[in-house]
């Protein structure tokens, strides 16, 4: 049995206690900021981590490096065969689990997600008009996503989050209509600012809603009561709110109102996360351009010691930030949807 595990700290002091795993590139939507209408070429499959090389991971992760909190993201995670199975052998570790989809089946699953040891979900909604949905998503699904939601919400997935990338002239009329529906239904609503993470390279700036732009648009309708709350940075000072997402209520009332800015307001200073993709490539950023081979060590035989220097090596080497702003930014060679988002 290994001793308590030394936190995964970085040149910058900060703590990487939550860990990120995309479970598959593949997507059954083609959202237009994520991907083309073809979609991507997919990993072949062999190349794909196995549930038994996830567990693995995940378990050094927890045991060794004090990971604290995993998400389960993709592509679209629930397209991953055999999903409770594994849910349930990554809750066997005593980590708080989560799960990011586009709520399509999640009707179908939810029940035994929770039952698995699922906790919660994040579910991805840019509208509620059928079809302008489908003209954002390249598919006519909203109806499954309505069912996925409730579905999440009667089996006790909650807080229900609602994930929305408002994006000037195609959905910015409905940012008042997607926090009422949230709020109608218990849901909690999240806005995500638009970044450079698209297969096709097409993100524009001037199209993207800063976090500015939408606070203003709410605060128009509603009084905005800011969420304090208490964050322990890594050099164990308080920091306000839990990065990424700033909240806000509305006064009042109960509603809480997400903003996740990671152009405008970059929570790069409370970066307490690491990612794993689906091909077994460790990542120290969304917008790293270098990956540690996990994969790698473990098919070579690579013991837990190598695999747990592999990795702390990989957050030795983190920057102290994203450079979106600066002219010198390169977007990385992997998009959103196959690093897992
Ligand atoms: N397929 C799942 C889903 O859509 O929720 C999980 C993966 S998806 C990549 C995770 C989140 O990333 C979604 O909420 C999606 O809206 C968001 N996303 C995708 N491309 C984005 C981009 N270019 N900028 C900001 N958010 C993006
Ligand atoms: Fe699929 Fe999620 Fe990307 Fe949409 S945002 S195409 S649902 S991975």
């Amino acid at each position: 049995m290994h001793s308590a595990p030394a936190p995964l700290v970085d040149r910058f002091g900060r703590v990487h206690t939550d860990l990120r795993v995309s479970l598959t590139d593949r997507c059954n939507l083609r959202c237009t900021y994520c991907m083309p209408a073809e979609g991507l070429n997919w990993l072949p499959r062999a190349e794909v981590l196995t549930d038994d090389e996830i567990v693995r991971l995940a378990g050094i992760g927890v045991r060794r490096l004090g990971i604290g909190s995993l998400r389960l993201t993709g592509g679209e995670p629930l397209l991953r065969r055999g999903l409770p199975a594994l849910v349930a052998r990554l809750t066997a570790l005593g980590v708080e689990l989560s799960l990011t989809t586009n709520g399509i089946g999640l009707a179908r699953t939810a029940a035994a997600l929770k039952e698995a040891g699922l906790h919660r979900v994040n579910v991805s909604l840019d509208t509620l008009r059928p079809e302008r949905y489908q003209e954002i998503t390249r598919r006519d699904r909203i109806e499954d996503v309505f069912a996925g939601l409730a579905a999440a919400r009667a089996a006790g997935l909650e807080p229900v989050k609602i994930n929305a990338v408002p994006v000037r002239g195609v959905n910015d009329d409905e940012i008042l209509d997607l926090v009422e529906f949230a709020a109608e239904h218990g849901y909690r609503m999240r806005f995500i600012e638009s970044m450079p993470l698209d297969a096709q390279g097409a993100w524009d700036r001037t199209k993207m809603i800063t976090a500015d732009e939408l606070l203003a648009v709410l605060a128009d309708r509603w009084e905005l009561l800011p969420v304090e709350r208490q964050h322990s940075g890594g050099d164990g000072s308080a920091r306000r709110g839990t990065p990424p997402a700033e909240e806000w209520r509305i006064a009042g009332t109960d509603t809480l109102i997400g903003v996740i800015a990671s152009v405008t307001r970059p929570f790069c200073g409370g970066c307490d996360r690491v990612r794993l993709t689906a091909d077994g490539q460790l990542r120290n950023c969304l917008f790293a351009t270098e990956e540690s081979d996990l994969r790698a060590l473990l098919r070579g035989g690579a013991d837990d010691d190598a695999i747990e220097r592999a990795w702390r090596n990989t957050i030795a080497r983190k920057g102290p930030g994203h450079d979106i702003n600066s002219a010198d930014f390169r977007q990385p060679d992997r998009p959103m949807s196959a690093i897992g988002g």
